[in-house]
């Protein structure tokens, strides 16, 4: 959950402060969620992060198991971050195959299939569906794009 806070942020807040930045120059600009979204010809290099970012993005919820750490028990904060971690993994995963569909079991799977349609419109819509492994913060912070609503 924490996870997922702090991916929708970054990508909302950072990646998207200004039309300059290199997501939205790059990341953007080849897929545009129109015509291009989804090629099994996609270089990796223009979906995944790099590292540094998913570290960047790491970094809340290894504070927060370190609180837990400090205040409960060991095993719990060892919970917090190996799911943190694997939020972080599914999110680069999904993010790739959804612009590199690779035939993979997965991607067949109605979730995949609903974040990636919800990943495709923030292509085309960039003020809407920041989450990308998940949608809950684009629902709860009412960034979910509806279709009944003018599109800023
Ligand atoms: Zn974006
Ligand atoms: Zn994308």
């Amino acid at each position: 959950m924490i996870s997922a806070l702090t991916e929708y942020l970054l990508h909302k807040i950072y990646l998207h402060k200004d039309s300059g930045h290199d997501h939205i120059r790059f990341h953007h600009t080849i897929f545009n969620g129109k015509e291009t979204f989804s090629n099994p010809q996609s270089n990796p290099k223009d979906i995944l992060s790099a590292m540094s970012y998913n570290i960047v993005t790491a970094i809340p919820t290894i504070l927060y198991s370190l609180l837990i750490y400090i205040n409960s028990s060991f095993s719990y904060s060892l919970l917090a971050i190996i799911v943190g971690a694997l939020y972080i993994f599914w999110v680069e995963y999904s993010h790739y195959l959804y612009h590199k569909p690779s035939g993979k079991f997965i991607e067949k799977n109605k979730i995949f299939l609903h974040l990636k349609e919800h990943h495709r419109i923030h292509h085309i819509y960039y003020s809407y569906n920041y989450g990308i492994g998940s949608n809950m913060w684009d629902i709860i912070l009412k960034s979910q794009y509806k279709k009944n609503k003018t599109p800023q």
